[in-house]
């Protein structure tokens, strides 16, 4: 871009730039809004290789390998060593690296920092000029300054997952999708299924060890259970002690399994000071309910009966339904808030 642009060229420009800024600040979750940039990037700057770029560090604690389970576009460039160390490198002081290397000059950004993972763009020419770092730096400010505005208002602040708030909107989008039958193909053999997942006798917890050790063993119990399940699947901090997990495409035998083995899990675990604890945990096919709380509330119900059963275990909303267990009592058109 040159110093000495006509007018009409500087006002494409700012159209340009106006609508990355529209296209960026539409998308509302975090790969999405990744992407978004990268496009916004690659745009604004057509010149200018760029990619996204995540990083773990690796297993023996020596240096940073790829994350695999972060699934980013297709690199334009192989992320040699060195770059993944200046990637592991960055930190929230220090968010932002600029330097040359091999006659390239390159410019590394954060993109956030979670569980000793590191999420960075990283764009590279020949030489930069100061009209095309202002972009990059724009771009890169207004996409950090959305991303705290939106994921803040998201998260629980003790465990980082993912809150009531979010898991209401992702019911929404799910059950909308689903409606108008404009999600994926659907396979009969496998479903989404929305779990409940409630610490037995959390509040002994408290009473006999204190609020911090208590706020420490959710802490590790949201650990477990994000570790536990994929990816692609979801997890939440209801309130207190209730998660809530959305998993996406299984067969009912291997949902059965999955919260089987997150049972088995945290019951086997060590808890800081307090030493085992046990879940208890209801859960639901998502397939034709009319609204999201509808969903949450049979999963409920399941957990209930697991509560009033003898705790630590896992039960099924529709398997309760067709043994009898449960009985059907929801008044067609009731209005039950649970995502107030
Ligand atoms: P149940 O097996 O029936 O689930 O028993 P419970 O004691 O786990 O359930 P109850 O709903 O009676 O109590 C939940 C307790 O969880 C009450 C409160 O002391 C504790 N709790 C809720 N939120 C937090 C939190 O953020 N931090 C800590 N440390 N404790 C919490
Ligand atoms: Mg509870
Ligand atoms: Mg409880």
């Amino acid at each position: 871009m040159s110093a000495g642009m006509s007018p009409s060229r500087q006002s494409e420009i700012t159209q340009d730039v106006i609508k990355s800024v529209v296209h960026l600040t539409e998308q509302r979750d975090e790969l999405t809004l990744l992407r978004g940039l990268l496009e916004s990037i690659l745009e604004m700057l057509p010149g200018v290789p760029a990619s996204l770029l995540c990083v773990v560090p690796a297993p023996d604690r020596e240096g940073w390998i790829l994350d695999q389970t972060c699934s980013l576009p297709e690199p334009l460039f192989p992320f040699a060593d060195w770059l993944m160390a200046e990637v592991g490198s960055l930190s929230a002081d220090a968010p932002t690296r600029q330097f040359a290397r091999d006659g390239l000059g390159y410019l590394i950004s954060s993109l956030g920092i979670q569980d000793g993972q590191r999420k960075a763009i990283v764009m590279m020419q020949p030489a930069w000029n100061p009209a095309d770092l202002r972009i990059a730096e724009g771009m890169l400010k207004i996409y950090a300054n959305f991303a705290r505005v939106l994921f803040d208002s998201e998260r629980d602040t003790l465990t980082g997952l993912y809150n009531r708030k979010k898991l209401d909107q992702k019911l929404s989008e799910l059950l909308a999708g689903r409606m108008s039958g404009s999600n994926r193909k659907r396979d009969k053999d496998t479903a989404d299924y929305l779990a409940v997942f409630d610490i037995d006798h959390f509040k002994r917890v408290n009473d006999n060890f204190g609020h911090l050790i208590g706020d420490e063993a959710l802490l590790v119990f949201a650990g477990l259970l994000r570790h536990a399940l994929r990816d692609v699947d979801w997890v939440f901090r209801y309130g207190g002690e209730e998660f809530v997990a959305l998993i996406k495409g299984v067969s009912p035998g291997t949902i059965a399994s999955i919260l089987e083995r997150i049972r088995v899990k945290v019951q086997g675990h060590s808890f800081p000071q307090i030493g085992q604890l046990t879940v208890s945990t209801g859960y639901t096919a998502i397939i034709d309910q009319q609204l999201p709380s509808y969903v949450f509330e049979e999963a409920d119900k399941a957990l209930y009966y697991a509560k009033a059963h003898g705790r630590n275990q896992v039960c099924d909303y529709r398997g309760l339904m067709s043994c009898g267990e449960l009985a059907p009592e929801r008044a067609l058109g009731g209005t039950i808030e649970l995502f107030d």
